[in-house]
């Protein structure tokens, strides 16, 4: 496994669309592998692949809640409900927090690493954390949808404080 350099705002690569995977190769599987390296080394809770100058639509996410590591790949949300304004951290924006309204309930088609497509819900963090990620691959950065952008220090509960 190998650790990647996160890229960083304002780096064009973090606002250009991500392409859709073709075929999901054994290389494919390896680059999410070393995503996930990453992303723990960074203490993150997501990464997603312009993150790491990969332009597919791929992600890994693990908001610690006991539910493990998710693989993205070619993630589409079919539908969303019941948002709510919560905060957004991210890897390539250090230091800044915003507070963005996202879907506290989605429901996401996604591609698994045999290439079957899979339907699934998520709730709350973790939808949270899905969509900043399916954001990132549409080339789309939290501070150009937040309502109110915070530093680092202005965040009073250290548990949110949390990155993808
Ligand atoms: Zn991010």
């Amino acid at each position: 496994m190998a650790i990647y350099e996160i890229v960083k705002f304002p780096n064009p690569v973090l606002t250009t669309p991500a392409a859709e995977v073709a075929k999901i190769t054994s290389n494919l599987l390896r680059v999410l592998d070393n995503m996930y390296e990453t992303m723990k080394f960074a203490n993150g809770i997501g990464l997603a692949g312009p993150q790491v100058n990969i332009l597919k639509r791929i992600a890994v996410v693990d908001v610690e809640d006991g539910k493990g590591r998710l693989d993205l790949i070619n993630p589409v949300i079919l539908d969303g409900r019941d948002e709510e304004v919560g905060p957004d951290g991210c890897l390539s924006i250090p230091g800044l927090y915003g507070d963005t309204k996202r879907f506290k309930w989605i429901r996401v088609r996604m591609q698994n690493h045999e290439g079957q497509f899979i339907e699934f819900e998520e709730t709350d963090f973790r939808a949270r954390c899905i969509q900043h990620e399916i954001d990132h691959l549409d080339g789309i950065l939290f501070t150009s949808k937040a309502i109110r952008l915070y530093r680092d220090d202005e965040v009073a509960v250290s548990g949110k404080k949390k990155k993808a």
